[in-house]
């Protein structure tokens, strides 16, 4: 791995559920999953059913893994792969989990309960793979070393989120996904100034928005996406979170869509792959 490398490659890229109903050849059917590669550092955004074949992906490549998980909520189509994360299941890897407390439970104590019989038939414990669990609040900024730091601030969304920005070596990602408009704030705009990518929650289209069932349903649309990647001067904005029911055809098409307000605009499919 080069010294100052920087790479963003997404392994789940769907919301809610994960579904082949729609044959998505192009998009994929995981739901949110993004790895990134910075410098020697395994950084991975959310523990949707993309963490399964990333995982097994790690697993063929190093058999002694040291890598950093953030979890934006603990929403299933952010966890539910966790589980089935093969790493955890040997003692030669040590990761560190980061997600924020909800209901005054310790995020810790949200992973250990949501991976208890009858649920799932493997305890947290039983995990063989050194983990850590930490808790990340709003505001914080974790140094994973001196170049490199993952910070967090909240984002509306039923529940609460947070989303993250990734900083090292001059570079930039920001995750900001499962978030209402009403979070398109001076603060968002901050949090994503200059960022060379943005990942940003596309679920709905405008009109769909428009209609009262989806206010207060915790997403967002591409043309919000679209100004703020301006607003922002964001190099590459990467539409994500693509709902169940979108196919190939209706993703392309709000793809296109996009890039007439905010022209380097991608629709993020499993594979795609970033090197900045
Ligand atoms: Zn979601
Ligand atoms: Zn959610």
């Amino acid at each position: 791995m080069k010294k100052n490398n920087f790479s963003i490659n997404f392994w789940g890229v769907r919301g809610s559920c994960a579904t082949s109903k729609n044959k998505s050849a192009v998009y994929g059917t995981n739901t949110s999953c993004v790895e990134l590669l910075v410098g020697d550092h395994l950084i991975i955004l959310d523990a949707g059913t993309g963490i399964y074949p990333l995982g097994e992906h790690l697993c063929s490549i190093n058999k002694a893994q040291k890598g950093h998980i953030f979890i934006s909520h603990p929403h299933y189509d952010h966890i539910q792969g966790l589980p089935f994360f093969i790493p955890f299941y040997s003692s030669l890897n040590a990761y560190t989990i980061y997600g924020e407390q909800k209901l005054d439970i310790p995020f810790e104590n949200i992973l250990v309960d949501y991976m208890k019989k009858p649920y799932f038939p493997i305890s947290w414990n039983d995990f063989d793979a050194h983990i850590t669990v930490l808790n990340i609040a709003p505001k914080e900024t974790v140094a994973i070393d001196r170049n490199v730091s993952v910070s967090a601030i909240r984002v509306n969304h039923p529940g609460e989120n947070l989303a993250f920005r990734i900083d090292a070596y001059g570079k930039s990602c920001c995750y900001i996904t499962d978030i209402e408009h009403r979070d398109y704030s001076s603060e968002l705009i901050a949090f994503a100034r200059n960022a060379d990518i943005v990942i940003y929650d596309a679920s709905l289209t405008k009109e769909e928005y428009s209609k009262a069932e989806y206010n207060g349903w915790g997403h967002s649309t591409w043309l919000v996406a679209a100004n703020l990647a301006n607003e922002a001067n964001v190099g590459k904005l990467i539409l994500f979170h693509h709902a169940i029911n979108k196919t190939d055809d209706e993703i392309l098409n709000i793809q296109k869509q996009t890039c007439t307000v905010f022209p380097n605009t991608v629709a993020a499919s499993e594979g795609l792959e970033i090197n900045l």
